[in-house]
């Protein structure tokens, strides 16, 4: 099963894209029609809204008068705490229940407009925005809903920016042309992400790259790194004490291929062991791969690890754990850390690796080819590190409580 965040703001084309995405075969669970469910005529949670709140919430034909009850909770937050404490948690309670019914090879929509105002990105194994700007969407409202414009310009305001969506969409699906153009959109997303993801998860397959190659910098390496962060900790709680961005994606500026590596720190390996580790992970869409794995330290001694892979086959990921404090885990930091510090070093790593590139074909033979390399640079990483009284930097996503 696959666990899909639909997101946008209003009048953006979510709707749209969540009807498509039925269409396909996604289960659509849709936020809005679970709140309005759970305070349905016969629901405990109506008569707990009576209770708390009055029969005056009700209209005349006895069910809830959802405007009027807005007016009651409208600028009173104690209000506002009751009415949420109610309607919450038989609203997760009812998401879970239909994310659970669904079969075991579905894939699971969530649309759900609050997504990125709850933060709620680390639930999904992918979260999907669609996105429209501001002029378009108030156009979109007033002209096609009927709404007037400083409705529209308000119902927008209360909701997240840009920004916000931006830093939180694994996709964003650009909702500025024709509705054709999007629907040819979301038929590439379904059939090359959406369905092969799931598949993936499923049989835990890692994703790979199809053309090892070298890649530009790209800006937004950083953010997608976080997001999955994110994730992993969201499977495994205090398990991963550490959570960090590390190899070439995590030096800004540096050509690399395009693979995220994130460093997990245990207290010991055999935490990372533990079946209920691995599952987690492996239900979060990252497989640990077999066999033993090591890095490779400079004296021809090894440090342990274990290594796992993403599912998804938009986003090629290795996760590597390691005992935190650990001199392999420590050394992932130095060198990042010495990279992104040292401008003349990230240019001959660079400049090392695209040589390199054209003359090695497969990437086995390239992390070799690379050692020499390394060897020396461990040296200079590690006077750098001295100098500058390096120390482990905090975790990029703060590990859970
Ligand atoms: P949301 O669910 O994000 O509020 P909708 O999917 O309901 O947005 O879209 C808002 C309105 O804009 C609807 O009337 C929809 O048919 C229309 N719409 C969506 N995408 C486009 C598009 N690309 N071009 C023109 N109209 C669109």
């Amino acid at each position: 099963m696959l666990r899909v965040g639909l997101t946008g703001g209003i009048g953006s084309g979510k709707s749209t894209v969540s009807a498509q995405l039925a269409a396909l075969g996604a289960v659509v669970v849709d936020a809005d029609v679970v709140a309005r469910e759970v305070v349905g005529p016969g629901t405990p949670g109506l008569a707990a809204i009576v209770e708390r709140f009055g029969a005056d919430v009700l209209g005349p034909d006895g069910t809830l008068d959802r405007p009027g009850l807005g007016r009651v909770v409208f600028g009173d937050p104690e209000a506002l705490r009751d009415l949420e404490a109610i309607t919450h948690p038989a609203i997760w309670a009812r998401t879970a229940e239909r994310v659970a019914a669904a079969r075991p090879d579905a894939v699971v929509v969530h649309d759900m407009p609050l997504l990125v105002e709850k933060s709620m990105g680390s639930q999904y194994h992918l979260v999907v925005v669609v996105g429209s700007t501001e002029e378009t969407r108030l156009r979109r409202l007033v002209d096609l809903r009927g709404m007037t414009e400083d409705d529209a310009r308000a119902r927008m305001a209360a909701q997240a920016d840009d920004e916000a969506r931006r830093a939180a969409a694994d996709v964003w699906l650009d909702n500025e042309g024709t509705t054709d153009s999007l629907r040819a959109s979301v038929l590439r997303l379904w059939h090359e992400r959406l369905e092969p993801f799931e598949l993936n998860v499923r049989h835990g397959i890692r994703s790979r790259l199809s053309h090892p190659t070298l890649a530009a910098p790209d800006p937004t390496w950083p953010a997608q790194a976080a997001r999955l962060l994110g994730r992993v900790r969201q499977a495994v709680g205090p398990a991963a004490v550490t959570l960090h961005h590390i190899g070439s994606t995590a030096v800004p500026g540096l050509v690399a291929k395009d693979v995220v590596d994130l460093q997990v720190g245990v207290r010991a390996l055999d935490d990372a062991d533990a079946p209920a580790f691995v599952d987690a992970m492996a239900a979060a869409g990252f497989v640990r791969l077999p066999g033993e794995w090591h890095d490779n330290a400079k004296d021809g001694r090894t440090w342990p690890k274990r290594f796992l892979g993403s599912c998804d086959p938009g986003r090629v990921a290795h996760v590597h754990v390691r005992e935190a404090g650990s001199p392999g885990w420590e050394w992932a930091l130095v060198f990042r850390d010495w990279l992104r510090a040292d401008g003349d070093e990230r240019v001959a790593y660079a400049e090392m690796k695209t040589e390199l590139a054209g003359r090695v074909a497969t990437t086995g033979s390239y992390a070799e080819a690379k050692e020499p390399w390394f060897e020396a640079a461990d040296v200079r990483a590690r006077a750098w590190a001295e100098e500058n009284g390096w120390r482990a930097p905090d975790s990029d996503v703060p590990p859970a409580g």
